[in-house]
């Protein structure tokens, strides 16, 4: 790897993707079929020469792994060079104003006219919906069977006629996610995934990898500064001014070494060959909070600074020098409550971990 890195200094995301760098995990030929230790090894290469991955979250997070799951081998022919290469960006058309943590309840419809299929419904909260090319969308094939039977898996055309994007401006001032209505939408038949009916099943494999991908070490989902910037920033400041203030920064410490360790735990329980269970959904719920925590003890740390907000670009925080007013930590503060109600809520994390890891009677 080494050398493919001193011959390809600067890689684009095709080369990265066809050398299998960018998920090596999947399968050949997309990946490399590499084990949790090899897949260490690469992310620390990349990290080393500065090569950062294609950016494509929903794609490369949760469409990708869905379609490696069931595509057929021309859907992954077609579909996954451009995704991993970020040459085409994906987005999830799950969420439904009336069908969120109870997503089973999905309203939008999908019915087979010819080879093709004709969509009618609206989605909430997309994000990338109005950058996308692509979007897995799941509808309602069969309305008279029960409703976790009845739903098929698409593959959607974000350009395809009959389709509306209307922008939603979140807290931090910033267009992310979408309402999306789809008028009478033709997708060619092709794009079904998996069987008829069955996407029910393929959602939960997408979903599966979406508490997975959540999960990395910054506050916001992975991304963004960790419980260490923020004692950095705060010693950088000449420490924390009382007694009560040091506290809240041991506990948001040790939060973070007990994140540290979970992720540990799953990956050499990946290692030894075991699948990482209800731990993906107990760090997600423990991450959620501790992001919050971050974010509301930097707010507090920065005073009346904490005021002025601002939307400048996300980095740069940290060691690099960050001041406690820098606009990095309020966009983080104003984003942290999105935290434990994206990719399955606080409560909904619970119930998964009541009933799966300590075997509690079913959510009524
Ligand atoms: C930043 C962000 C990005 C998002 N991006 C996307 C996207 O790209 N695509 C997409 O499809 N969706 C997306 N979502 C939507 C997200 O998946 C939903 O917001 C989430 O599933 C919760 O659904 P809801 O908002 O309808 O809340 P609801 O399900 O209506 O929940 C409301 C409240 O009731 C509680 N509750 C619900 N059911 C139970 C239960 N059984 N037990 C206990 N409490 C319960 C919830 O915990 C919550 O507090 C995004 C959300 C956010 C915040």
């Amino acid at each position: 790897m080494r050398d493919w890195l001193h011959e390809h200094p600067h890689p684009t995301g095709r080369e990265l993707a066809e050398a299998g760098y960018v998920a090596p995990h999947w399968a050949t030929p997309y990946g490399l079929d590499a084990d949790p230790l090899t897949q260490l090894m690469i992310d620390e290469e990349l990290r080393r020469s500065g090569v950062r991955r294609p950016i494509n979250p929903i794609g490369i997070g949760w469409a990708g792994p869905t379609l490696m799951h069931a595509g057929t081998e021309e859907q992954k022919e077609r579909w996954l060079w451009p995704l991993l290469s970020g040459e085409e960006f994906w987005c999830q058309l799950f969420s439904e104003p009336g069908a969120g943590s109870d997503l089973a309840s999905l309203t939008t419809r999908a019915e087979r006219d010819g080879d093709q299929w004709v969509v009618n419904g609206q989605k909430v909260w997309t994000s990338y919906a109005h950058i996308a090319r692509w979007g897995i969308l799941l509808a309602r094939t069969d309305p008279t069977a029960t409703k976790h039977m009845g739903i098929s898996y698409f593959v959607c055309p974000m350009d395809a006629p009959g389709i509306e994007i209307r922008p939603l401006i979140d807290m931090t001032g910033e267009h992310a996610f979408n309402e999306v209505f789809l008028s009478d939408v033709r997708i060619p038949g092709d794009h079904l995934i998996g069987p008829e009916h069955a996407g029910w099943e393929l959602a939960k494999v997408t979903l599966g990898n979406e508490r997975v991908s959540l999960s990395g070490e910054g506050a916001l989902w992975g991304m963004g500064p960790t419980a260490e910037d923020l004692v950095d920033l705060i010693r950088g400041a000449g420490g924390a001014p009382d007694p009560f203030t040091r506290d809240r920064l041991v506990d948001v410490w040790i939060e973070a070494q007990i994140l540290r360790v979970l992720r540990l735990r799953m990956v050499s329980a990946v290692l030894a060959g075991r699948a990482p269970g209800g731990e993906a959904s107990v760090r997600k719920a423990i991450a959620d909070a501790h992001g919050q925590h971050i974010m509301d003890l930097a707010r507090d740390f920065a005073g009346p600074h904490a005021m002025l907000s601002g939307t400048g670009p996300v980095g740069g925080w940290g060691r690099s020098g960050a001041s406690p007013s820098d606009p990095t930590w309020s966009r983080g503060f104003l984003f942290s409550p999105a935290l434990t109600v994206g990719g399955g809520t606080a409560e909904v994390q619970r119930n998964i971990v009541a009933e799966k890891v300590l075997g509690l009677p079913r959510d009524p």
